[in-house]
């Protein structure tokens, strides 16, 4: 792994200690959250509080990106600036998450300071709007943010996501509370705990012999934007092999030892992009045979083809790895905007 590659990757920064020791200590947590220097995160519908920047809430992270007039800032705030009405959100059971302190000052957020995150309904997301205040959309700012805000945003995304979708035992269906601040819900019934997950997937960079990069266009996309080729990992499959798999089923070529250059959390809802790059097997050459089911187009594209302005090729957005993972191959940044 090439940590110039990693530190590339927008959702993969962060300036957080997780502070691992402290999340046990339920009465510890209630004296940080109270404290001067506390900050909180506030999500509403997976988007987060913010001061500034543009906010089209159906961007899907591909595609022209909006104009993001000034540089977003997550709007951090001291829990004792919260509304009444999200505090009796969460004293009747809404989820207070524990992020960590941070680890060095930045604007937003000075060393040492704990910072929770908190999910909130559409009247608590209406009582914190101010006139400068908007929420943003992960895919959209990440590349905007600092490491500091791209790193909390990230993290409080996930863990929010995997509440949502886990409040019942998986085994026993009984109603599950949280502990831990937030790092585990437990059912009360069988006294067990429940782990926050994340779903793994490999996403490669297939080159040819002539170093050709295979795009793919997904069928849920407009036929001219191309990707990398992705999946998830099975249980029971070793990232390499699943590499293998995903890139014989949706394209028909047989590639040689993945190798893998750097990983991204991907909270959409839940997943870790995990990125190789790949030559073409030599002894099975194989012709592009697009599944016709999630991959509906498969092109070899060369360098100058990328670059061409006149080319109409969409390309991914900033905030993924298969962006950095293309740019990795072609050299450096891509031209936007065209291609963004
Ligand atoms: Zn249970």
């Amino acid at each position: 792994m090439s940590r110039a590659f990693q530190s590339l990757l927008p959702l993969s920064r962060h300036r957080i200690d997780r502070d691992h020791v402290s999340r046990a200590n339920a009465a510890l947590l209630d004296e940080r959250w109270h404290g001067p220097e506390a900050r909180v995160l506030v999500l509403h519908r997976g988007q987060a509080l913010a001061i500034a920047g543009a906010n089209p809430a159906d961007y899907d992270g591909f595609g022209p990106k909006p104009t993001v007039a000034v540089h977003p800032r997550l709007d951090l705030r001291s829990p004792a600036d919260l509304p009444d009405s999200v505090v009796r959100h969460l004293a009747s059971g809404g989820v207070r998450l524990y992020l960590g302190f941070g680890l060095d000052d930045s604007d937003d957020l000075p060393a040492g300071a704990p910072v929770f995150a908190i999910s909130v309904t559409d009247a608590g997301a209406s009582a914190l709007e101010t006139p400068g205040s908007s929420w943003l959309n992960l895919r959209m700012v990440a590349a905007d943010l600092d490491d500091v805000g791209a790193g909390i945003f990230t993290e409080a995304l996930a863990m929010v996501n995997w509440h949502t979708t886990h409040t019942h035992c998986p085994r026993c269906g009984e109603a599950t509370v949280v502990e831990s601040g937030g790092w585990v819900r437990r059912c009360p019934r069988e006294d067990i705990e429940l782990f926050p997950r994340t779903d793994p997937a490999v996403i490669v960079g297939i080159v040819d012999h002539d170093d050709r990069i295979l795009l793919g266009s997904n069928a849920l996309w407009e036929n001219n934007r191309y990707s990398l080729l992705a999946g998830f990992v099975e249980p029971g499959e070793s990232l390499e092999a699943a590499a293998i798999r995903e890139i014989a089923e949706e394209s028909g070529v047989i590639i040689d030892d993945p190798e893998y250059v750097g990983s991204q959390p991907w909270p959409f809802p839940a997943s870790l992009m995990v990125g190789f790059m790949a030559r073409v097997s030599e002894e099975h050459p194989a012709a592009l045979r697009p599944d016709g089911d999630e991959i509906l187009d498969l092109r070899w594209f060369t360098r100058e083809q990328l670059a061409d302005p006149a080319s109409d090729v969409l390309l991914p957005g900033a905030a993924s790895i298969a962006r950095a993972i293309i740019e990795r191959w072609y050299g450096g940044p891509l031209p936007e905007p065209e291609k963004q």
